[in-house]
């Protein structure tokens, strides 16, 4: 941000603060040229949630779904989804999570679509940390029964599919990205909304602009959701950086992944994913709770936090607000998934050290899945981790900041852990 001095000394110039300034749209031209492949097909906005409620709304009013009374999402998700359902005077109607891949199960979903589809209003379904998720069988679902579907992708931007396409191209449906501080692709507050049908780009811009569909003219219903200047300037540079950003996170993933034999990963869907953190899970043989393991990761300088806990069915706000499926999976899930650090700027050095501190905390042992250290190395190790401090890490979410911070010892052998999750049924 420090090298945007002279970018923003032009918007200065310019007298263009907002108001889908040049900027912004240098920067949704740019989505649309390297990532989606259609000309008007984005919109930006101040953030994921807003444009949650906008795109719900529009869905809503547009295909004249206003007597029905349910959103229907998954229960493992960020309360953003069920707060932008209620803004619009929708019922939460949660399903259950797949125990793989941690997005909708497809059998809770189709049970509360075979029960509910007269009154459900739209389905929301949650690309989960980034993943991809079958869209095609979206697209069948609102065809099949007349529902518009909006996707919560919030931290997908930058995933691409199995097919090797950005997660989202091709999509009729609106596909919601969040540009916030905790997410890969980060302006700090930040919204971009995807949606091959151009006619829907078109409303939902005017709908951020008050509902000016003419001139200073409220034609349909409004807020004010548009992304500034100055956020668009941040976009556009994180835009370049992107790419080594996501590529980066994926290495540090895989080292995860190959460094905690035995704990459980989500099943990824796609070919690359947009990391804003690792979720794991602890192996049963781990007898602790999960807030004994944050707590210890942290006396080691480790931040690490719980995802996503409570889940939407047991926020106190939504505590009968919502109507529900039994969630079994996400119960069970949401009690032990612990989201570790994963950024860029992480040595491989720290992401090992993060392994260590979780084989010892939770008694597996290190020695059987790493090469053995030289005694020199086992000093520098040890020396290395007292010099791991608690700093307040990027996106005011504690992380390990080790000081010197050099690769020691060689990679783990890669052996994977398990995929999904065992001992629950789907
Ligand atoms: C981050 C996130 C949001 C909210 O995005 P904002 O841009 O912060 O409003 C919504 N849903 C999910 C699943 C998220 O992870």
């Amino acid at each position: 941000m420090s090298a945007m001095a002279e970018a923003l000394a032009r918007i200065e110039d310019s007298g263009t603060f907002t108001n889908y300034g040049p900027m912004n749209t240098r920067f949704e031209r740019a989505l649309e040229d390297r990532m989606f492949g259609t000309p008007d097909t984005v919109v930006t906005t101040c953030n994921a949630t807003i444009a949650l409620l906008l795109t719900i709304k529009d869905a809503v009013v547009t295909r004249g779904r206003q007597r029905a009374r349910y959103a229907l999402m998954p229960a493992f998700t960020f309360a953003a989804a069920a707060q932008a359902a209620e803004w619009v005077r929708l019922t939460p109607l949660l399903c259950d999570i797949d125990p793989a891949d941690w997005a909708a199960c497809a059998r809770s979903e189709e049970r509360l679509i075979a029960r509910h589809h007269a009154d459900i209003a739209v389905i929301v379904p949650y690309a989960t940390f980034g993943n991809c998720v079958d869209l095609d069988r979206y697209d069948w679902i609102s065809r099949r029964y007349d529902i518009p579907v909006v996707i919560d992708a919030a931290a997908s931007l930058g995933s691409l599919d199995g097919e090797g396409k950005a997660f989202g191209k091709g999509c009729r449906h609106p596909v919601i990205f969040s540009m916030h501080a905790t997410k890969a692709f980060s302006v700090g507050e930040g919204g971009v909304v995807y949606c091959e049908d151009r006619a829907t780009i078109r409303r939902l811009r005017d709908m951020g602009n008050f509902g000016f569909g003419a001139p200073r003219t409220a034609t349909m219903p409004g807020l004010n959701s548009k992304l500034t200047e100055m956020a668009a300037t941040v976009a556009l540079a994180q835009l370049d950086r992107h790419e080594g950003v996501i590529n980066r996170r994926e290495e540090i993933a895989a080292r995860y992944r190959a460094g905690l034999p035995g704990w459980t990963f989500q099943r990824r869907n796609g070919i690359r994913q947009a990391n804003s953190l690792m979720p794991v899970v602890p192996p049963d043989q781990y007898r602790g709770t999960r807030s004994e393991l944050i707590a210890a990761l942290a006396a080691d300088g480790i931040g690490a936090m719980a995802y996503f806990s409570p889940h939407l069915g047991e926020h106190p706000h939504l505590v009968g607000r919502v109507v529900s499926d039994t969630l079994p999976v996400t119960d069970s899930l949401s009690k032990r998934v612990l989201g570790l650090p994963n950024w860029e700027e992480m040595t491989d050095a720290m992401v090992d050290d993060v392994c260590d501190a979780l084989h010892r905390i939770c008694g597996t042992d290190t020695a059987a899945v790493r090469p053995s250290l030289s005694r020199m190395d086992q000093i520098a190790r040890q020396e290395r981790s007292i010099a791991v401090v608690l700093a307040p890490g990027r996106n005011g979410v504690p992380a390990a900041e080790p000081l010197a911070a050099q690769p020691l010892s060689p990679p783990p052998p890669a052996v994977a852990g398990r995929e999904g999750m065992p001992g629950v049924a789907p």
